[in-house]
């Protein structure tokens, strides 16, 4: 999908449409996404990626015990363009209003004057280190993420370039036993179903490559026992199941249309299904991943 493509804007159109039905997210937050979405189904199309040489990138065999192709630290991606992207997205932050507006601004000072460089956020998002995301969290308790939301997003176009060319390297018939994407073994933030079987996919909260997760399973602890795993439903939100792990006390989303006739856009469909986290954490389970936006 293309972000000019009708059918794209359609499915977006009307997904922002059931975000802002559920009256719970602040409208800045719904108006920053809807700017950010198409600018980075933009950049995906734009995205300079080099992938690695087969040699360094996990064996099949060492792919069916689990190993993901690739360690996230070392995914391919374009730093130029995220670095391009950074101040792009700040612009669209600091025009939301209100808290994100100053959290901006604080950005933007700490830029200017050499405190902060956007290079080092971008780094420090694919090796896992948070110390800087920690400090930052600190600094601007309004907009806590709203320096690991820039270095999310300004990432994502290339790491999904990168994810969706790196999974034809994926060996065929691979077990999916575990929760973990295959090709960088990050978790994943949501789950759904698709074809008529209704096979399972989980969508990676790192480089958004879509893949196959067992139907009855955690995909955070790969719990099987079903008297460990319970489910829950809420009228208001038909095609949409929690399912919560007693094991490791984790819940994910689980969306299903395909009876709705409802298209999927994962990371809008997390935030149209907020009220369900509410519900869970409210109830004691957590959630091991942000969404795809880094808040
Ligand atoms: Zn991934
Ligand atoms: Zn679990």
């Amino acid at each position: 999908m293309h972000a000019d493509d009708q059918v794209f804007v359609r499915l977006m159109e009307s997904k922002m449409a059931d975000i802002r039905a559920t009256d719970i997210l602040p409208e800045e937050l719904v108006n920053l996404v809807e700017q950010v979405l198409p600018v980075q189904m933009r950049a995906r199309d734009e995205a300079l990626v080099t992938l690695p040489d087969p040699s360094s990138c996990a064996t099949p065999e060492a792919m069916f015990a689990g190993s993901p192709l690739i360690l996230r630290e070392t995914f391919p991606h374009d730093l130029d363009q995220a670095l391009s992207l950074f101040p792009i997205l700040l612009d669209i932050l600091g025009g939301t209003g209100g808290a994100a507006s100053h959290a901006a601004d604080t950005l933007r000072a700490a830029i200017a004057s050499g405190e902060l460089d956007p290079a080092q956020a971008l780094r420090a998002l694919p090796a896992g280190d948070d110390t800087l995301f920690a400090a930052w969290r600190q600094r601007l308790p309004e907009s806590p993420r709203a320096l690991s939301f820039l270095a999310a997003s300004a990432l994502w176009p290339s790491l999904n370039a990168a994810a969706l060319a790196l999974a034809e390297r994926l060996p065929e018939n691979l077990p999916h036993e575990h929760g973990h994407c295959p090709l960088c073994g990050s978790l994943p933030y949501i789950s759904f179903l698709r074809q008529k079987e209704g096979l399972r996919f989980g969508s990676c909260s790192f480089c958004g490559f879509e893949h196959r997760i067992r139907r009855i399973s955690c995909p955070y602890c790969d719990e099987t026992d079903t008297a460990k795993l319970k489910l829950f439903r809420v009228e208001e939100y038909p095609g949409v199941v929690v399912g919560v792990c007693e094991t490791c006390s984790m819940y994910v989303k689980t969306l299903d249309f395909r009876e709705l006739d409802k298209g999927l856009l994962p990371c809008l469909d997390d935030m149209a299904t907020v009220a369900l986290d509410v519900l869970a954490q409210g109830q004691g389970y957590k959630r091991p991943t942000l969404s795809a936006w880094g808040f």
